[in-house]
């Protein structure tokens, strides 16, 4: 990916651990690799095609002047979560913060922290039969996309269909949703349950009729198998309600744990009847 790079910006800050660096203060250098694509700007010659790094200065300095952290390890993830959140165009960012004059009463050149953040895929699916079932897809709709660490959110088509595993139960209303997002895979499940719990979600019976079900299906092409999450959604590939949907948005995605795309799974399923 392209990159815009700005070198050992100069911002006065007071973070630090000790006293007197919060009281006297002392000289930061942070250097950002902003990963974008260039292509278009490149052709129009428009800075509205590009971002401004006159104006990524001004945000690096005023979130390091605004409030004060210990930590430089929180300065950077404060930083890289502004620029961010500022700029739609950007897909993610190196940011080094050097800290040249630390007081460790010891000669060196500096210390710094490194980090890379960047905007990471999510795909889920989003399912209801019990109440208001479009009210209440409709609610975990919205709570994700009035978050400020998800954008670019799309959503299905919402399907009804007959229940799975448990068949003695209502309906349901099934949807997927894939969007980018800056939290971990942990945070999204967080996340997830919570919006839940707003519905008031319990569970009763494994499979059983609920109010709102969030699952997460794809986080980037990320294998996780842990014990409270595993991604890709290992019943997946059995599920009608979840690949026809998903098959709406994102029909080439390639499932990493089996190789097949989205629309391949789909076809598959419809074989086997
Ligand atoms: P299924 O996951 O087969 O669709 P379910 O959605 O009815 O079943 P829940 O009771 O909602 O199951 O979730 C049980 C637990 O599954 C959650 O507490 C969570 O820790 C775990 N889990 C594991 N992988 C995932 C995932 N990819 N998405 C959501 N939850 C997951
Ligand atoms: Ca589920
Ligand atoms: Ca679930």
């Amino acid at each position: 990916m392209d990159e815009i790079k700005i070198s050992n910006l100069e911002v006065f800050g007071h973070h630090g651990v000790y006293a007197e660096e919060n009281t006297l203060g002392q000289k930061f250098l942070v250097t950002a690799r902003l990963f974008t694509d260039t292509k278009k700007a490149g052709k129009t010659d428009a800075l509205e095609d590009s971002i401004d790094y006159g104006d990524v200065c001004r945000i690096i300095k005023q979130v390091m002047e605004e409030q004060n952290y210990k930590l430089l390890e929180t300065v950077a993830e404060k930083v890289a979560q502004c620029l961010l959140c500022t700029y739609p165009s950007l897909e993610g960012l190196q940011l080094e913060i050097k800290k040249p004059w630390a007081p460790i009463m010891l000669p060196i050149d500096t210390v710094s922290v490194v980090i890379e953040r960047s905007w990471h895929t999510l795909c889920l699916s989003i399912g209801s039969n019990l109440g208001n079932r479009k009210e209440h897809l409709d609610y975990g709709v919205e709570r994700l996309r009035q978050n400020p660490m998800i954008r670019r959110l799309r959503v299905s088509t919402y399907l009804e269909t007959e229940p799975y595993g448990y068949t003695e139960q209502p309906r349901f209303l099934n949807a997927c949703i894939v969007c980018q997002t800056l939290l971990s895979p942990m945070e999204v499940l967080e996340l997830a349950h919570a919006i839940e719990g707003e519905r008031n979600r319990t569970r009763e019976v494994h499979w059983g009729p609920r109010t709102l079900d969030l699952d997460i299906l794809f986080y980037d092409d990320a294998v996780i198998e842990e014990e409270t999450l595993t991604i890709p959604h290992p019943e997946m590939e059995l599920r009608q309600f979840v690949l026809e949907p998903l098959a709406e948005l994102v029909p080439g995605y390639r499932n990493p744990a089996n190789g097949k795309t989205v629309r391949q799974m789909l076809t598959e399923l419809g074989k086997k009847g």
